[in-house]
């Protein structure tokens, strides 16, 4: 089937009449639909499109668009099973992690439908007589948003609602990998009385449509999700304009085991943590420190346990480890391994791709871990977005802190302890913007802020209240009821 850009509250072809393709990565015989290979012309359309919305949508009461969410998200509620299996078709991840991601667009629907009756601002004493003042929040404008192929409904909510019950209208383009689902969610919302233009999807490249997207004049705020590289362009793209500009981008996230922690606990964390989503979490535990007494013991039980992880579809509920994305990034990830090799790790697993039966339909890799890593080696620097885990040996608390905080990333990290001074230790200690005592690395939860430090992030947080005050800006407001002129700082 061939798919059309939304713009305007219509479903339109691209401009150009150029198309491409959306296959599962695990079966790359299984299409998903033909979609519009856009270009500026489409952007500049869809743009326009949300500047003539802007207005309307920023009138309606907070709490009716409220009430649009609530019933967008009771839709996505009764189609949460069809969602997951599509999810899992276009981008491979396994069911139940697809449900998981399709339930956390749906608490984060229901969350913002009920900021709608909050929006909260505040008022405060003038210090003049006859004066009242406040601060209540405005809508930013027009949005342009950029999502990346991981999560291709959740993130996508996690921005969508709390732009939208704020009162801005928004541009969306999504990966290039995963355009069904966005096509999926988009339809769910017109399909709900969405007013003409409030959202508008442009589907195409990053160079074809992010770009042109980014750059234009009539856009207020950017918010991306995806790499680092990438992001640091957006932000240039932005200051031009200058823009706010909200980004969320790649992790090199650490479990540290101490020799205190339950070992059989943080094996649990560390292999759900490393190899659920394939690795293609921005949360994925790829770097793992081990205290030096227990440092064997565990290493020893993680490999045997990854060894008997079920690779497949993940249409099939007994898989384990879904395929990676595409080839591209297949290509990649075994890059880095042979790399590793190169660089002197000792590889314990994996390390190569899988095409052993159905395997050879798509692209699968093994779960690979490597041992004896040095914290100076690019496999423990570098994101590799697959799943790959570089193992380092640390003396002790000191050294294993040290080695988490010695990355230029910063989203989320965990420790394995028992000892509560060195748990409230590392929760203060660690440079991330997330710290999971004695559990994984993911695992977020819609009503708290998420995102990273340094390169992760440029200060901003997604989800939760830090959600509203991304997508709003602050007015002032001063009445003075006493008939004269008075001013503020003691003026005479
Ligand atoms: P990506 O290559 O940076 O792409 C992200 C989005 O940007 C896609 O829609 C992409 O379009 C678009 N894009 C690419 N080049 C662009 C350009 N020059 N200008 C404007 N837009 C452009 O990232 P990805 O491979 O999709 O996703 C993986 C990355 O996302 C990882 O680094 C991961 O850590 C990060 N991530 C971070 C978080 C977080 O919350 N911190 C969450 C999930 C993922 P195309 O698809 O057409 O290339
Ligand atoms: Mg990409």
């Amino acid at each position: 089937m061939l798919y059309k850009n939304y713009i305007g509250g219509e479903w339109v072809e691209a401009e150009g009449g150029q198309t491409f393709k959306s296959v599962s990565p695990a079966d790359t015989s299984d299409l998903l639909g033909e979609f519009p290979a856009s270009d500026e012309r489409d952007v500049n359309k869809a743009v326009e499109a949300a500047d003539r919305a802007l207005r309307e949508w920023q009138k309606v009461p907070a709490p009716k668009r409220g009430e649009l969410l609530f019933k967008v998200a009771q839709e996505f509620e009764r189609r949460k099973e069809a969602l997951a299996r599509l999810m899992t078709r276009e981008m491979g991840k396994v069911l139940n992690e697809t449900r998981g991601s399709v339930q956390e667009g749906i608490d984060m629907t229901y969350y913002m439908a009920g900021e709608g009756r909050r929006l909260r601002g505040y008022t405060t004493p003038s210090e003049l007589p006859d004066k009242a003042q406040y601060a209540i929040r405005r809508p930013i404008g027009r949005i342009a948003m950029i999502t990346p192929w991981n999560f291709p409904f959740a993130i996508p909510t996690w921005k969508l609602m709390p732009a939208l019950v704020a009162g801005n209208t928004l541009v969306w383009k999504p990966a290039t990998d995963t355009p069904r689902m966005a096509y999926e969610l988009v339809k769910i919302m017109a399909d709900q009385g969405l007013p003409p233009g409030v959202v508008n999807l442009v589907f195409g490249s990053g160079s074809k449509v992010g770009i042109p997207l980014a750059k234009h004049p009539k856009i207020d705020m950017i918010t991306f999700t995806g790499s680092t590289e990438v992001g640091r362009e957006i932000y240039r793209y932005g200051a031009e304009k200058l823009n706010k500009v909200h980004l969320e981008m790649g992790g090199k996230n650490p479990i540290i085991v101490l020799e205190d922690g339950d070992l059989e606990l943080a094996l649990e964390g560390i292999i759900w943590s490393a190899f659920g989503t394939t690795g293609q979490r921005c949360t994925a535990c790829s770097r793992l420190i081990i205290e030096d007494g227990v440092y064997e013991e565990l290493l020893k039980e993680l490999v045997e346990r990854t060894e008997r992880l079920k690779l497949g579809n993940g249409l099939d509920e007994s898989v384990d480890v879904g395929p990676v994305v595409n080839e591209a990034q297949l290509n990649k990830i075994h890059e880095y391994v042979q790399l590793g090799i190169k660089e002197g790790a000792k590889l314990l697993c994996g390390g190569e791709r899988a095409t052993e039966g159905e395997l050879a339909k798509g692209f699968f890799y093994k779960p690979t871990i490597f041992g004896d890593v040095k914290p100076t080696m690019r496999i423990a620097q570098e994101e590799i977005f697959g799943p790959v885990l570089a193992v380092l040996k640390a003396r002790d608390y000191e050294e294993a802190i040290a080695i988490a905080n010695g990355t230029n990333y910063g989203l989320s990290s965990s420790i394995y302890t028992q000892d509560v001074n060195k748990a409230q230790r590392a929760i203060q200690e660690l440079e991330a913007g997330i710290t999971y005592i004695n559990s994984g690395t993911i695992g977020a939860e819609v009503h708290l802020p998420f995102g990273g430090v340094k390169w992760t992030g440029n200060g901003g947080r997604e989800a939760g209240e830090a959600a509203i005050d991304e997508y709003t800006e602050w007015k002032a407001v001063y009445i003075d009821y006493s008939g004269r002129l008075q001013k503020a700082q003691g003026i005479e």
